[in-house]
């Protein structure tokens, strides 16, 4: 038996500001009680929560994202030449991720890249992970040429004289991917998951929804069976529900569009000034006929969806389902829910699909917003019309398009609509502490961990300090990290 006191806690759904002792057997909370008795405490805490699960991440790419070049803030060619020139090279090539056209001051092209690695192969990720920029030795490597035909969903960019640019998007980056090499082979790797997870449980992160290639699932179940996981497998286009090892996973992610960051979401009106709508990735027909084959076999559906056209048409999928995926047991999911209209938020709460959503990115995506959305900005991170309609918000981050920081997370879900491009739609710190911990949990089928209430496991996170009273009186929580984590009772050391 184990006792653990607080001063105050979040029990998973409200703030209880209330002296707790919390006793711990075979890793479960068996008891609270509201005062503090003489017992000897294992620990003592100024304040607890649940530890947080993070309901969205790229756990594989946040590890590799440490490996390769950061292009996280650049914004000059003179910025992202030091970087690459800094990276590591990986069996010959330069790999990276993390630039956003809508911070760049020039427009990405192959060309920039040959003046700056002229015989080096080299292949870029955009922050939202959805484009790739190479230059021509990267091209030549993977046969790419004006000819290429891309493949279905996917998108060759070329110049006027028919030429590749050097920006493929979507299911074309899996072009350029088939050649380049792939780090989840590298001997790295797999310390790179460690040290990954080392930062996550330091941040009080005591489960993962994590979003993978199907490669990259026997190696991640290895790294993170300290903690508890669900895997939800991708693979563009899917053929993943028909190929093996569906039995190791929880769940699949599928996408119906693009992102913002490469005017791929899609949108029932134009980018500002052009004739973009974004990009279909999977028709409706194509996403109805995996769902009716995950029932029975997944714990989890879950589909991309960024622009109001993609969410409005998934959602109203999805509703159509709803009774029977209820039934089957099946949790569905939007991931990312970014731009929406009233009425696809309604019938989301009408009908119990989950909205998985990352405030973090709201600062990255201002500038994006700006220039190609303006007004319809206001349509995007709309977490306090969700909570009003009934929606349920499951917290992720999306790492290693953000950093995975809960703390940095919540300011932005209190934040949104500060800055006077999107609404006034912040919620406050009890609703963000409730969607990292108990919705997080019914989001991905965790039964036992979310709340601190009697027969649910022990995984906790404890800290000298009480963010609610540190809000007050400090204007700021981002520094916030928890002094223990428990998971099932026991502390977890790195
Ligand atoms: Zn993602």
């Amino acid at each position: 038996m184990k006792l653990l006191k607080s001063d105050s806690f979040f029990d998973g759904e409200k703030y209880v500001k209330n002296p707790v002792e919390i006793t711990i057997r075979d890793g479960l909370i068996t008891e609270l009680s509201y005062r503090h008795t003489k017992r000897a405490a294992s620990w003592h805490a100024r304040f607890v929560t649940p530890a947080f699960i993070d309901s969205h991440i790229h756990l594989a790419g946040y590890a590799k994202s440490a490996m390769t070049a950061n292009l996280t803030g650049i914004r000059t060619v003179e910025e992202l030449r030091k970087r690459l020139l800094e990276a590591p090279r990986v069996s010959g090539w330069i790999l990276g991720r993390g630039w956003e056209s809508a911070h760049l001051n020039f427009v990405p092209h192959k060309k920039i890249l040959d003046f700056i690695l002229p015989d080096t192969p080299c292949s870029l990720r955009s922050r939202c992970g959805h484009s790739l920029w190479v230059n021509t030795a990267a091209l030549t490597k993977a046969a790419v040429t004006g000819r290429t035909v891309p493949p279905e969903g996917g998108v060759i960019e070329q110049d006027e004289d028919g030429s590749p640019t050097g920006i493929l998007k979507e299911n074309g980056i899996m072009l350029i991917e088939r050649a380049a090499p792939s780090l989840s082979e590298s001997s790295a790797f797999s310390n790179a998951l460690k040290t990954a997870l080392n930062h996550l449980t330091g941040y009080g992160i005591g489960a993962l929804c994590v979003i993978a290639e199907p490669k990259d699932v026997a190696l991640i179940r290895d790294a993170a069976s300290c903690i508890p996981l669900r895997i939800l497998v991708e693979e563009r286009p899917s053929k993943l529900l028909s190929s093996e090892g569906v039995g190791s996973v929880d769940g699949v992610k599928l996408y119906k569009d693009g992102a913002l960051g490469n005017s791929g979401a899609l949108m029932r009106l134009p980018y500002l000034g052009t004739k973009n709508f974004g990009v279909e990735i999977l028709d409706n027909a194509t996403l109805e006929k995996e769902l009716l084959k995950s029932f029975g076999r997944l714990k989890i559906f879950a589909v991309h969806a960024i622009g109001d056209l993609a969410v409005e048409m998934v959602v109203g999928l999805l509703s159509c389902y709803a009774k029977q995926a209820c039934q089957e047991g099946t949790i569905l999911r939007v991931e990312h829910f970014q731009t929406a209209t009233l009425s696809a938020i309604r019938r989301a709460g009408r009908y119990g699909i989950i909205a998985s959503v990352q405030p973090v990115q709201q600062y990255g995506d201002v500038e994006a917003a700006r220039k190609r959305l303006g007004k319809r900005s206001r349509l995007m991170y709309r977490l306090r019309s969700m909570l009003d309609s009934g929606v349920s918000l499951a917290f992720g981050t999306d790492a290693p398009v953000e950093s995975p920081h809960p703390w940095r997370n919540i300011q932005a879900a209190m934040d949104i609509g500060r800055e006077g491009v999107y609404g006034d739609e912040s919620i406050t710190l009890s609703e963000s502490l409730k969607c990292y911990t108990s919705s997080a949990a019914s989001a991905s089928a965790f039964k036992q961990l979310g709340r601190i209430k009697e027969g649910y496991s022990a995984t906790l996170a404890l800290y000298d300090e009480d963010p609610f009273e540190y809000l007050c009186s400090r204007n700021g929580i981002e520094s916030l990290r928890p002094s223990t984590l428990l998971v099932d009772g026991a502390p977890l050391t790195g």
